[in-house]
């Protein structure tokens, strides 16, 4: 016997596309990746340094749970700083990744049975944590001229009295958009009494005169995901945080305690670093890859993909791709096995995903571009 709520849960198709491109690299195949939402850049060297440092002072041991001070401390600062609030460090739970920090946020506000309104399309593994304990995704409708945001009129018509939570992401995966500041703010006052949890781990990968915002600027009732992956360049070294409201505190910390005990010690050193050393290498990453956004966006339209909106934050790009099929999960599996260009079919973000492709611009300028000149000869050869 297994349980059903589990064995529903279909695939992460991104990862499904990764692993066949994969065996088709193992059979010497030239693969482009433009499915994958990692950094193509390495985490900086004295980030890596850090935790070198922190395993020769032996900082393998457990740490409290909600994380070491240090950490803690540097992670209110940054916000504090960032968008002037005054979060105190007791109020953060730092985790192995904004994943867990998921499923820690709605295993504290969700009960059997009860919604979480989120954005359609949406990041791919959201409505599957809710499912896997026992809540229900419910999916908001968006427009793509703006740019798939969340938006307070429609987010209204979708909430009632067994919405736990709402769930928003900005900057936004899958479309790399963000929230305007004011339909942040409209958000947080029709939300009232319920709970916001705010996934804000594309923070500060934003471009033109683009500016990120938080949650907590608008509101209290909120808890915040963030995390090191992508800013920070740290996917595998797994880790993130959570900053809640005070009284929020006690309840995941014992969830953390029970399920996690804490996140990796050195690797926490090593966050503390990220946070309070120098930040050129992400404003140089940053302008790299504003290049490859704009190169890509005009390179797609003139393809013949539709993008009615300005991709403006994070890495990717949601394209229109009904000019050229009926079926986007299809139309993906061809272009990967007869192009060798690996790109992620909407679906996997949602029904409002589907007749479009997600592409990444977390690949070298040279692999963007041979990756579309191979497209372009494809669909229009
Ligand atoms: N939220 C979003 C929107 C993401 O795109 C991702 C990673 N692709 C995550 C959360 C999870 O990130 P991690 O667990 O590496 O911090």
């Amino acid at each position: 016997m297994i349980s059903q709520k589990v064995a529903d849960i279909p695939p992460f198709y991104v990862m499904e596309v990764l692993e066949r491109a994969q065996q088709l690299e193992a059979e010497g195949k030239s693969i482009i990746h433009l499915e994958i939402g990692e950094p193509d850049f390495p985490t900086a060297p004295h980030i890596c340094e850090a935790a070198h440092n922190a395993l020769d002072g032996c900082n393998t041991t457990y740490t409290h749970s909600q994380g070491i001070p240090e950490l803690r401390e540097a992670i209110t600062e940054d916000y504090n700083t960032r968008f002037n609030l005054d979060i105190d460090p007791s109020q953060v739970v730092v985790t192995s990744g904004t994943s867990p920090a998921l499923m820690l946020s709605f295993m504290a506000l969700v009960d059997e049975g009860m919604k979480v309104a989120m954005s359609n399309p949406h990041y791919a593994c959201y409505p599957n944590f809710v499912k896997a304990i026992g809540g229900k995704a419910v999916l908001v409708p968006t427009k793509e001229e703006e740019g798939y945001c969340l938006n307070s009129d429609n987010l209204s018509t979708n909430i009632d009295a067994n919405t736990a939570a709402i769930l928003m992401n900005s900057p936004s995966n899958p479309a790399g958009c963000l929230m305007p500041a004011k339909e942040m703010q409209a958000i947080a006052d029709m939300a009232g009494d319920i709970p916001i949890i705010s996934d804000e781990i594309y923070q500060g990968l934003v471009y033109g005169d683009a500016k990120d915002h938080s949650i907590l600027e608008y509101t209290d009732n909120a808890i915040v995901l963030n995390g090191f992956s992508k800013k920070y360049c740290m996917t595998g070294w797994r880790l993130g945080y959570m900053i809640m409201p005070p009284n929020m505190v006690r309840l995941i910390q014992k969830m953390q305690q029970n399920f996690f005990i804490c996140a990796n010690n050195f690797v926490q050193h090593a966050g503390v670093a990220a946070l309070t050393g120098p930040q050129d290498h992400v404003k140089s990453m940053v302008e790299t890859y504003d290049k490859r956004r704009v190169y890509m966006l005009e390179k797609l339209k003139s393809i013949g993909f539709g993008v009615k909106y300005t991709p403006n934050s994070a890495f990717y790009i949601l394209a229109d791709a009904s000019k050229f099929t009926g079926n986007a999960l299809e139309f993906s599996r061809q272009i990967l096995e007869e192009t060798g260009v690996a790109i992620t079919p909407g679906i996997d973000f949602g029904s409002g995903g589907e007749g479009h492709v997600r592409f990444s611009y977390a690949n070298s300028l040279g692999n963007i571009e041979k990756g579309m000149e191979r497209l372009d000869a494809f669909l229009n050869g």
